[in-house]
């Protein structure tokens, strides 16, 4: 039943879907047992105006790592609908509104990327480490008042990372446990000129919704770990013959990516002390201590 609501349902956990997943359902095609779809499909009134579809998912206590039942929030392709352009990121606004809402604690991420590093293969799987922003114009903060100076050490939280390429080397042939995202702002595929410069800045793989996710989740206080699924080199997608591969890559991965972030929730603990949330303190800035308190 498709529901547009005030009330946003508490969850422990979100799967912010992205072009890794969006050739399947997520959580149906994963077939992953103690996953079950409570809500199909839920709209949320937000200051940023009505999300796309969320699913309210449950999972049974008899397959949690703490033995609790949970609930996750899961939303497709980053927020993103037809007839806005991305780069204003009014999708991620909205979806991590939801989110803070919800007292989500524990983030996974997807993207299909464009491989940087020339060591990387159409169909690889990258659990990055760090990132690098080339946005442009997008959004820092959900909250414009947020005081400067977040430590962004750590920004891929490292207990969700470790299950993430546990759970992936399971299923993918060549899963790369570090790797720097860089993230580009689009619509538009970065020129070769731009991939040289990215490359030697020192990204090994593309996007362009890494940014504002992972800064969101560190503003919510909530862990946020992404894997992605390189569907190509990075640049070459205009070319037909790498077009398709693409789009054999991205159909090819999608249950096994869904399948390994819907493992990853079950076996990530909500309650294990981790450093990401003291990391949503700011530093060096003790006015912003009294504002935030
Ligand atoms: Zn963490």
């Amino acid at each position: 039943m498709t529901q547009l609501t005030n009330t946003i349902p508490a969850a422990d956990y979100a799967i912010v879907g992205g072009s890794a997943t969006s050739n399947c359902r997520l959580p149906e095609d994963a077939q992953v047992p103690g996953v079950r779809v409570v809500e199909p499909e839920l709209f949320f009134e937000t200051p940023y105006g009505v999300t796309t579809a969320f699913k309210l998912l449950e999972f049974d206590a008899a397959y949690t790592a703490d033995g609790q039942t949970h609930r996750a929030l899961a939303v497709r392709m980053h927020g993103w609908r037809k007839g806005f352009n991305w780069a204003t990121s009014q999708g991620p606004l909205q979806v991590f509104w939801v989110l803070k809402q919800a007292g989500v604690r524990k983030i996974a991420g997807n993207a299909g990327v464009g491989g940087i590093n020339k060591m990387l293969q159409g169909g690889d799987i990258v659990v990055a480490d760090d990132y690098l922003d080339f946005t442009q114009q997008r959004p820092s903060s959900l909250d414009e008042r947020w005081p400067n100076s977040v430590s962004m050490v750590e920004p891929y939280c490292p207990t969700g990372r470790k299950i993430l390429i546990d759970r992936a080397e399971r299923e993918f042939r060549r899963v790369q446990h570090t790797g720097i995202m860089g993230c580009s702002t689009g619509p538009y595929i970065e020129s070769p000129a731009h991939v040289a410069f990215m490359r030697q800045a020192g990204a090994d793989l593309v996007a362009q919704s890494t940014v504002p996710e992972i800064n969101f989740a560190r503003e919510i206080g909530a862990c946020y770990a992404g894997i992605y699924l390189v569907v190509n080199p990075a640049g070459y997608v205009a070319d037909p013959e790498t077009r398709q591969k693409m789009y054999q890559n991205y159909k090819k991965a999608a249950p096994g990516v869904a399948k390994v972030i819907l493992n990853t929730m079950l076996n990530w603990r909500v309650d294990e002390p981790c450093a990401c949330q003291e990391r949503t303190r700011p530093i060096m800035m003790p006015y912003a201590e009294e504002e935030l308190s």
